[in-house]
């Protein structure tokens, strides 16, 4: 049966990646069909709003989507897109992952961290003003439900995975309410965990100096909101860069993949960008489907192409265009597809 998918191609490198992701997903073996929606920059002018009511329709009633970056303007304009569908939607766990990919030069070969970000409050939650002309106030918003919530999600992706240990990340020797909380709240979930997943916490400034030195100490990390956004920033440094960090906003009605990174206006339309991370959010995507012998296939047939290093982009420090990676993978993957699911996986495309 084909799963039904919102497609949210998005703005800058987004159309070019989503398409390159779709071919992929469509050659993996599971069937999809798609349902496109547009949002982003380029639909205020038709909608008024960069963020259209029949897009989160379509997301609430398919439950699933992929989307490529959308562009936030800087200090004015509309308030992000990503944001406001993180919270519209109720996706409350960002995941990240970062591993280590062979034929990748980085410091260090064995990197395997899972960043678990809360998504839905903290600094994003949009409260600010000013204060007079000359001061402005941003609130950062911390609940005990949304952290127990968020350290839940760690420990049981922990023991869904099997992973050894959860490190929480806060400030709480400065900010000792909002901080405090987030702490004592993965604390109090640790202790229901305790004897299956360790459990420890880090002050975020040294959890970066930590991350940078010694990667291998640390496997499935929690955050709140902006220090999850950054520190996976640098997770993603150590593997490789943004071009290969892949992401999942996961909530109880639905789940957006969506990559790290974002839309990357300077490369648009030039068949140049790097599609590996929205290529491994759909391989997320079929996880979270039920679909795992195709998310293998898919994940060996990005790997296999990274580590050729024929076919990779110029970030990855080839020269080969968008389109040829995606040719590369799609090679490797139709080759490992069994003969039996030849032909399956039909893919069909609707817009909206
Ligand atoms: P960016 O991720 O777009 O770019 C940062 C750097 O990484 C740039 O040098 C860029 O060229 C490079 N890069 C990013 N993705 C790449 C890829 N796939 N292949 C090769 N190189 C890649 O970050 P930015 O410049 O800070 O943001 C640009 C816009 O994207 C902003 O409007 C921002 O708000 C938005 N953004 C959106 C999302 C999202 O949709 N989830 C996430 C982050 C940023």
């Amino acid at each position: 049966m084909a799963h039904p998918v919102t497609l949210i191609p998005g703005d800058g490198i987004g159309p070019e990646l989503a398409e390159a992701t779709r071919r992929v997903l469509d050659a993996s073996g599971a069937g999809f069909e798609w349902e496109v929606v547009d949002a982003g920059e380029a639909v205020i002018d038709r909608y008024g709003t960069p963020l259209p009511e029949h897009v989160l329709q379509s997301i609430r009633r398919n439950r699933v989507a992929i989307k490529g970056p959308i562009t936030t303007p800087v200090g004015e304009g509309f308030r992000s897109v990503n944001v406001t569908l993180r919270q519209a939607l109720g996706l409350y766990a960002n995941v990240r992952p970062a591993r280590s990919m062979k034929g990748l030069e980085t410091r260090y070969e064995d990197v395997d961290l899972v960043i678990v970000r809360e998504n839905t409050e903290d600094l994003y939650a949009g409260i600010e003003h000013m204060v007079g002309p000359d001061a402005a106030e941003s609130i950062k918003i911390i609940t005990r439900a949304a952290s127990e919530r968020i350290a839940r999600y760690a420990f049981e992706y922990a023991v869904a995975n099997g992973r050894r240990k959860v490190t929480a990340v806060h400030k709480a020797n400065i900010m000792k309410l909002s901080d405090g909380l987030f702490l004592d709240s993965c604390r109090t979930v640790a202790a229901a965990f305790e004897g299956r997943v360790d459990f420890e916490d880090r002050i975020v400034d040294n959890m970066c100096m930590q991350l940078v030195q010694k990667p291998e100490l640390y496997d499935v990390i929690v955050l709140p909101n902006l220090y999850g956004d950054i520190v996976s920033d640098l997770a993603a440094g150590l593997v490789g860069g943004l071009g290969v960090a892949p992401g999942a906003n996961i909530g109880t009605e639905a789940a957006v993949f969506e990559a790290v990174h974002g839309s990357a206006p300077k490369y648009a339309g030039q068949n140049k960008a790097n599609p590996t991370a929205l290529m491994l959010s759909g391989v997320l995507m079929l996880r979270h489907l039920g679909e795992t012998a195709a998310a293998e296939r898919v994940e060996d047939a990005i790997r296999g192409v990274i580590a050729e290093g024929r076919a990779i982009t110029y970030d990855l420090g080839g020269r080969a265009g968008t389109s040829d990676m995606t040719d590369a993978v799609i090679e490797r993957l139709v080759a490992a597809r069994p003969r039996n699911e030849a032909g399956a996986g039909a893919a069909s495309l609707t817009a909206s």
